[in-house]
């Protein structure tokens, strides 16, 4: 990572600089194009104002993880025209009875792992017209409380995604085990990717990769990656 000209820590544009390059980087190794891949910036914990800094440096995708969180900086950002085209993908796990607000305040959810999920955001759509990017969230441990569909029910739940007219299948989205190397595991992600794609052949984004691993998801064909603590810092303590 650069640090910065003034020998102190390195600024935000050095931090998202440094994880740009190590991005074109990786994309390189694996034969890939950087422009195919879409650095998502994970502002959770973190206030607007870093947000509103963030979209001043060009940053055009931001996620958040918690509904309420995700709600009040859209609110507290809504004047402000450096967010104009700043695209907002939720992130986190998502409850049914949040799915009107979650739909209200996100262009794209990645953590659909649930038929009820899914029916509850189809239902929250605010017209008939309006189409949300969904991905499935895919569960590579055995514990379930990890959220995440298990890799056995994709199809099904992919189906209905599929029926449901509001929503729009875009992909897969999954979050390395703790307690296993993360190219592996991104290894079957990819495979799931290519189950999906069987029955929804458009939707492919792999949603995969974070600070500590993304260049293992780029190896393994990740399209969009989410990244936090490496661009932003450490995040607050919540309060
Ligand atoms: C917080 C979070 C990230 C980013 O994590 P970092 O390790 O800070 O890059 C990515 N994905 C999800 C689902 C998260 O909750």
């Amino acid at each position: 990572m650069s640090t910065s000209s003034t020998g102190g820590e390195p600024s935000l544009a050095e931090r998202l600089a440094a994880i740009d390059a190590r991005v074109a980087e990786a994309a390189r190794a694996a034969d890939r194009d950087p422009a195919q891949i879409t650095r998502i910036v994970v502002t959770k914990f973190h206030p607007a104002s870093l947000v509103r800094e963030l979209a001043a440096l060009g940053v055009r995708d931001m996620a958040e993880n918690r509904q309420q969180e995700l709600s009040a900086k859209r609110v507290e950002l809504a004047s402000d025209p450096v967010l104009d085209g700043v695209r907002w993908h939720f992130v986190g796990q998502a409850q049914t009875n949040k799915a009107r607000q979650i739909r209200a305040d996100a262009d794209a959810v990645h953590s659909v792992d649930r038929a009820r999920l899914v029916t509850a955001l189809d239902a929250a759509t605010p017209g008939a017209h309006q189409v949300l990017d969904v991905l499935l969230q895919v569960n590579l441990t055995d514990d379930a409380g990890r959220g995440g569909v298990a890799p056995a029910a994709l199809e099904t739940l992919a189906e209905q995604v599929a029926a449901a007219s509001t929503l729009r299948l875009r992909g897969i989205m999954a979050v390395a085990p703790l307690d296993e190397a993360p190219r592996p595991a991104f290894a079957r992600v990819r495979e799931l990717s290519t189950r999906l794609r069987r029955i929804v052949p458009d939707a492919d984004w792999i949603s995969a990769g974070m600070t500590a691993d993304f260049e293992d998801a780029i190896a393994e064909g990740a399209t969009h990656l989410r990244i936090g603590s490496a661009i932003t810092g450490n995040r607050p303590a919540r309060g």
